[in-house]
């Protein structure tokens, strides 16, 4: 028995869940790959995993172990790049194919990254501010050692945000004995954050959406939008579709659904949300006693934000929308991508269509190196020339090669990602 090919168990272990959904995608996108097929199983292992415990002392004097990770998928093209995620459900098979999906994006967007993800399974809202710091710091801390500017920039997540990006730009400072505002993106505008990166996402996710539903002959006046996960990327988006004459007819968080036919006050539930946490209680609106029945609200366009293999072989049939955009890492399994094709349901993939926010990071790297920033119009034209043109490839090669546009973002961003490797060539 040969063991160059034998597949490590920690990796078989992982088979499925998210890693399991990337590996299909991956097995679907072979075929097309010509002689760079011969490198493939790169993209089936990642390059280097850390787990690190990430010890805390509580506020009530109580010591708490959390399980803490950081995944460098691949670096053929850069720097490893990728958000950090902070939720109860984290784990290792997630974060693995959160930064595999990053190493495909970053080369179907063409910025020069390879892809990392980091993450902490923790529920965050059990902690205090105080608490939520030294996590951040202790685990900042354990994971310094494959992190920096030139190896590795984390941003934000699920659950994380500019403030949390703060604490890790300055404990990796400390460590480091120099100001080092490139180690992390998605910071604050003080600290050599970038105008535009918070909406970053949710403007790319707006950017393709048009583009989709000009394909499809669809005027964005009235039409009916339905998203779920109102946070960074979901409530950006929804803000931005409204504002554009779309009527967002119902939301869905980690607690419940609002729906209002028409059409919800978008800033006005942002407000809410900052106030209370969630969608749950808003005046202006329904909500539905069954979140299940979110999946066959009658709409138009369905933005999935919130975390991945949402949209699975059970609820794909029931999906009336015409467009799925995926804000969210992964919302949608093979089977049912194969459901939605037969449906003649089109799927804008995350590696294009959530591409926005390590965009706009990339300006942000960039910024902090030259010292120089540039304005928030700059930002956003570079941004919308960006996914337009990213789109527009894959919509033409997806026609060309008849394949889905996830097979043809899956087949830009790994044959960026394999001629790398090639031309690297294995060392030694
Ligand atoms: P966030 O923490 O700002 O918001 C997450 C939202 O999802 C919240 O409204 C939360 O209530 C909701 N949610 C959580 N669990 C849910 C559940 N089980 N059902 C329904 N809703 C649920 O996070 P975010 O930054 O907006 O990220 C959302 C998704 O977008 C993730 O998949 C993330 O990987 C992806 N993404 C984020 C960025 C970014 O720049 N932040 C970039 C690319 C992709």
């Amino acid at each position: 028995m040969s063991l160059s090919h034998e597949i490590p168990s920690y990796l078989t272990s992982q088979g499925i869940g998210p890693w399991g959904v990337y590996l299909e995608q991956i097995d679907r996108v072979t075929p097309h790959l010509g002689s760079l097929a011969r490198w493939v199983e790169t993209l089936k292992r990642p390059k280097r995993i850390l787990i690190v415990d990430v010890p805390i002392e509580r506020d009530d004097g109580t010591i708490a172990h959390y399980e803490g990770y950081r995944i460098q998928h691949n670096t053929s093209r850069g720097p490893g790049k990728g958000g950090v995620r902070f939720h109860q459900d984290v784990t290792l098979s997630e974060v693995m194919a959160l930064s595999a999906w990053m190493t495909v994006k970053n080369a179907a967007i063409n910025v020069p990254y390879g892809g990392a993800k980091g993450g902490i399974r923790v529920d965050p809202r059990t902690l205090s501010m105080g608490e939520l710091q030294r996590m951040t710091r202790r685990y900042t801390s354990e994971i310094n050692i494959i992190i920096g500017p030139t190896k590795d920039i984390p941003a934000p997540d699920v659950n994380t945000n500019e403030q949390i990006m703060a604490w890790m730009m300055d404990t990796y400072s400390m460590n480091q004995g120099s100001t080092s505002s490139g180690v992390v993106t998605g910071k604050p505008i003080s600290l050599g954050g970038s105008l535009g990166r918070r909406e970053a996402t949710g403007r790319g996710v707006f950017v393709v959406g048009c583009e989709a539903a000009d394909k499809l002959g669809m005027d964005l006046k009235g039409v009916r939008i339905a998203v779920q996960g109102f946070g960074n990327v979901g409530g950006i988006a929804a803000r931005l579709f409204a504002e554009a004459g779309a009527r967002i007819v119902a939301v869905q968080d980690h607690q419940t659904t609002v729906i209002n036919e028409n059409g919800l006050n978008v800033p006005e539930l942002q407000e809410h949300v900052a106030k209370y946490g969630s969608v749950a209680g808003f005046a202006e609106a329904q909500e539905l006693t069954d979140r299940t029945q979110f999946w066959g609200l009658d709409c138009d366009i369905l933005i999935p934000a919130a975390l991945e293999q949402q949209i699975t072989g059970k609820n794909a049939h029931e999906i009336r929308a015409r467009i799925i955009l995926e804000g969210a890492n992964g919302p949608t399994t093979p089977a049912a991508d194969d459901i939605l094709h037969d449906k003649g349901v089109l799927v804008v993939p995350d590696v294009i269509a959530n591409a926005g926010g390590v965009t706009v990071s990339y300006f942000e790297w960039v910024q902090d190196f030259s010292s120089f920033f540039w304005t928030e119009d700059e930002i956003n034209l570079r941004l919308t020339r960006i996914m337009r043109e990213a789109f527009a490839a894959v919509w033409q090669l997806a026609e060309d090669k008849k394949v889905s546009l996830r097979t043809a973002a899956f087949i830009v961003g790994c044959t960026r990602v394999l001629q790398a490797r090639e031309m690297r060539g294995l060392y030694p």
